[in-house]
């Protein structure tokens, strides 16, 4: 009864979370998605719980009271993170959240190897691949979650053969899950020494994998380690006999799949080059930094606030450094003065602005800038030439044209915001210091660029008051 009860929720809750992504497709359908999300998992939890403790087989109170007790604890901790964590943090705090459904999948495998399954064969396969996959999403995530937070070096590890090495590990995996298969129920020793063997490959292999992948890469990792989480997380509802948590897996899998092919169509790279790691360590690496641009020039808050007052048309492409600044809320302001002065302003948003997928979106709707005037890279890039001023507002590797018109350059293929051809460039930032990946930007000694020094926020703020 319970367990008839139990599946019938989770169809439910199934039904929400496709409603939730569905909604979250859209700016204007967001909040609606958020709540189907909330919903669902409301339903998936109470049943979850209910199925763990209620009726036969069910653990009964004493149940119920450590899983409440273990909620409690993991609600506490997540809610003062959640409170506390800037904008900025939020992709490291990311990556930490899918490094722990890694770790719970390894978990989740272990404990099912020690069980008793009608079929043995698909049972020990499930415990591999689980807990393989798991492994890999715990270190790959932390690996993340160090190089995001930098408190570890972006730039890639490259070890001699490293693509050969990932390959012998994904191929020593394989033959290991077959003799595991094979082994008798009775060798418990050589069964868990095998386990053991590839829990700590997969780690290393997951360590590996991200410590070689840097620079601009960065991204794709991010929505990569995303799916990789959904399939660790399908795998253990796979062990666990669990429905609801195998439909969410390959939700949150292939979302986070689909999500990594648009980062690299965005960056103009391939999926396996991006696995292949080693990006930005190829030929012309070391001289794109010692290379002699010439002079720059720079402009103050008045200088800047003249340029817009004479300009029709201004776009705005926010970058990394806007997020840092919270300088969306001053960028609004100015964006609604100037509109109210008639000029027209548009915003560009580069796919992999910022540190998250939708990063600069979300931080432009918090501040309340009308959508229809936010445009991605593509629809707005041909407009760029016949604009009269772009303020770039702390991006730089987004708006490189070493990427463009340089084919040593280390990000040279990925298509950026071509704010060069506008008449004039205002760059806001506070050095001539690189960006993530590390490359100098040729932008910032071009004839029309004007760089304006000093916290982005403060120097909106500026402008705004000279305007
Ligand atoms: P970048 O990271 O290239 O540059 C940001 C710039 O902002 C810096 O040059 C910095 O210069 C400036 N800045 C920092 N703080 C401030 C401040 N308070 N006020 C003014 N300026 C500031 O930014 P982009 O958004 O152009 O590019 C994103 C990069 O991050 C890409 O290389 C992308 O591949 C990578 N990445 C993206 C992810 C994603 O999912 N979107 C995930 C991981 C990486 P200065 O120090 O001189 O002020």
């Amino acid at each position: 009864m319970s367990a008839t009860l139990a599946q019938g929720a989770y169809i439910v809750a199934g039904l929400l979370f496709i409603l939730a992504l569905a909604g979250l497709s859209r700016h204007e359908s967001a909040r609606a998605g958020v709540r189907f999300g909330v919903a669902g998992m409301a339903v998936a939890l109470v049943f979850t719980v209910f199925l763990a403790t209620a009726g036969e087989g069910g653990s009964g109170w004493l149940g119920l009271l450590l899983i409440v007790v273990a909620m409690a604890a993991g609600a506490v901790i997540g809610l003062d993170r959640a409170r506390k964590v800037e904008m900025t943090g939020m992709p490291e705090l990311i990556a930490m959240l899918h490094s722990f459904v890694g770790l719970a999948a390894v978990l989740v495998g272990w404990n099912s190897s020690y069980e008793e399954s009608p079929y043995p064969a698909i049972h020990d396969v499930e415990v591999f691949v689980g807990v393989f996959i798991g492994a890999v999403t715990f270190t790959g995530s932390i690996v993340a979650f160090l190089k995001l937070s930098a408190r570890i070096a972006s730039k890639p590890l490259t070890l001699p053969f490293r693509n050969q090495l990932n390959l012998a590990a994904i191929a020593v995996f394989v033959v290991l899950t077959v003799v595991y298969v094979v082994l008798p129920e009775e060798s418990v020793f050589g069964r868990h020494l095998l386990l053991g063997v590839v829990t700590v490959l997969a780690l290393a292999l997951g360590w590996h994998l991200v410590a070689s992948i840097g620079g601009g890469d960065m991204p794709v990792v991010v929505s990569m380690l995303n799916s990789y989480s959904g399939w660790a997380a399908a795998a253990a509802g796979f062990l666990l006999g669990n429905d609801l948590l195998i439909i969410t897996g390959a939700l949150v899998g292939s979302s986070g799949a689909y999500l990594s092919y648009i980062m690299c169509r965005a960056m103009n790279r391939s999926f396996v080059s991006v696995i292949a790691g080693g990006f930005g360590v190829e030929s012309g690496t070391a001289a794109s930094g010692d290379e002699d641009y010439g002079e720059h020039r720079e402009v103050g808050a008045e200088g800047a606030a003249a340029l817009l007052s004479g300009a029709k048309s201004v776009v705005i492409t926010p970058g990394y450094g806007m997020a840092v600044a919270q300088a969306q809320y001053p960028v609004a302001s100015l964006t609604k003065a100037l509109r109210d002065k008639g000029v027209d302003v548009r915003f560009g948003i580069h796919p992999v602005a910022g540190r998250l997928p939708g990063h600069m979106n979300v931080l432009l709707a918090e501040a309340k800038v009308p959508y229809d005037i936010v445009l991605e890279m593509d629809e707005i890039n041909d407009d760029l030439a016949d604009t009269d001023v772009v303020l770039v507002i702390g991006a730089n590797d987004t708006v490189n044209p070493a990427a463009a018109e340089d084919p040593n350059s280390p990000i040279a293929g990925m298509p950026v915001l071509r704010v060069w051809e506008a008449a004039d460039v205002v760059v806001f930032k506070r050095s001539m210091a690189t960006g993530y990946a590390g490359v100098q930007n040729p932008l910032f000694f071009r004839e029309n660029t004007q760089m304006l020094f000093g916290d982005a926020k403060e120097r909106v703020e500026d402008i705004l008051r000279a305007l």
